[in-house]
């Protein structure tokens, strides 16, 4: 009998497992100049709340080395870049080339660059060493990921021990009756935002699709139990619209 090659989901589409990087890394290339203005359009500028929450929730102190995976264009690399001070690090990584370089711009316009690092890297392969870091936020990013597990497994490789994991993401409402204003909202109303403010409905068609399919808040607490984290707990923000994960290395 043949075999069947593995598949996984591009939003609702289902493609080959070797095919997702390419298309996500599509979407990212396409919206990465108006990715900034389009966030604060979606959300109302809400998106802010939700990571300034993060990063107060990471407790980082002066002096410490932070991953911002998928950092993108570094709304959360600037809030730690702020926490850690000058004796500081922090590491924007990210898969796609555009998107590094609209957040590099943007933190050197703000003249922060000093303790920020940036690296082209997969999530799935982290390229640094074991036991690096004392905080690793993925801030939507993990959505986009072929392999969650695999990438899970990796923050857990590099974070140090006694480290903390944030994943910020989009999750499962829990207030009664938002589920239909927001399903509303998204599949009516965030493709025809995308075409005309980027030009481009088709990404954020991809986005809404993905939000569905991402694991609810429950499961993505047990992935990251899976790749080793311990004492893994999560706060829904905005009625569980997003939700942030947190979980220790020891
Ligand atoms: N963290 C930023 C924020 O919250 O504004 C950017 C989030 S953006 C929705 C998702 C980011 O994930 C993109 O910059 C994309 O390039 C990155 N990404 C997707 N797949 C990735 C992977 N396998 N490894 C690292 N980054 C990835």
């Amino acid at each position: 009998m043949a075999k069947r090659a593995k598949t996984t989901h591009f939003g609702f589409e289902t493609v080959g497992w070797d095919e997702k990087q390419k298309k996500v890394g599509a979407v990212f290339e396409s919206v990465a100049s108006k990715y900034d203005l389009m966030n604060n359009l979606m959300s109302l500028g809400v998106h802010h709340g939700w990571k300034r929450f993060a990063v107060e929730a990471s407790q980082v102190r002066p002096g410490q080395l932070v991953l911002d995976l998928a950092g993108g264009t570094g709304d959360l690399t600037r809030l730690f870049s702020e926490k850690i001070g000058p004796s500081g690090l922090v590491v924007l990584a990210d898969i796609n080339a555009a998107m590094i370089e609209v957040g590099r711009n943007r933190l050197l316009d703000q003249g922060l660059i000093n303790n920020i690092k940036f690296a082209q890297a997969n999530a799935e392969a982290l390229p640094f060493a074991d036991n690096s870091f004392h905080c690793i936020s993925m801030a939507f990013g993990l959505r986009n990921v072929t392999d969650k597990a695999a990438a899970l497994r990796s923050m857990y490789r590099v974070c140090k021990p006694g480290g903390k994991l944030l994943v910020l993401e989009f999750s499962k409402p829990v207030l009664p009756g938002l589920n239909k204003v927001y399903d509303w909202y998204s599949f009516n109303l965030l493709p025809k935002l995308g075409q005309l403010c980027a030009g481009d409905a088709s990404s954020y068609q991809y986005l809404v699709e993905s939000i569905r399919l991402h694991p609810d808040q429950e499961n993505l607490k047990a992935m990251i139990e899976d790749a080793g984290f311990e004492d893994c707990y999560y706060h829904n923000l905005s009625g569980g619209i997003v939700a942030l994960h947190i979980a220790y290395k020891y």
